[in-house]
């Protein structure tokens, strides 16, 4: 499996950085994010390194499919699928992505309505 040696995330595929994992497949783990910014808040990823979701989406349509598969059973094991959650992929720098291995946030358990305000 491709990974990179100087990434976080690819760290916590190895299990040489711990995260507390909430969901895993053959190809994808859902782990709870070190600073939450809601009552879930869940960062699903491919256990094979790609940088950014345009990378994944153009690589591997199925496990582009897994990711948003997974998290969706994320919100649901979580009991915020009937209220709503939000899945996000920030891409790029100037979105406020700072880990370059993508990954799905999933945040759910408050008002999620945007714009805020
Ligand atoms: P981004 O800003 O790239 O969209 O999201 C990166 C996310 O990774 C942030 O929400 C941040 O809190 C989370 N994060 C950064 N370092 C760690 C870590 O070591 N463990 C976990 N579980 N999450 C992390
Ligand atoms: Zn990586």
């Amino acid at each position: 499996m491709a990974q990179l040696a100087d990434c976080l995330f690819c760290k916590i595929v190895v299990g040489d950085v711990p995260a507390t994992a909430v969901r895993e497949t053959d190809r994808v783990v859902a782990f709870r994010d070190i600073n939450p910014q809601a009552p879930t808040h869940v960062l699903v990823i491919p256990k094979e390194h790609y940088a950014n979701a345009d990378e994944l989406a153009a690589a591997d349509a199925d496990l582009t499919a897994e990711v948003i598969t997974q998290a969706a059973a994320v919100a649901a094991d979580e009991g915020v699928d009937v209220s709503g959650y939000r899945i996000v992929f920030n891409t790029g720098a100037g979105a406020g992505q700072s880990v370059f291995h993508v990954h799905a946030h999933v945040l759910g358990g408050r008002d999620l309505t945007w714009p805020p305000g």
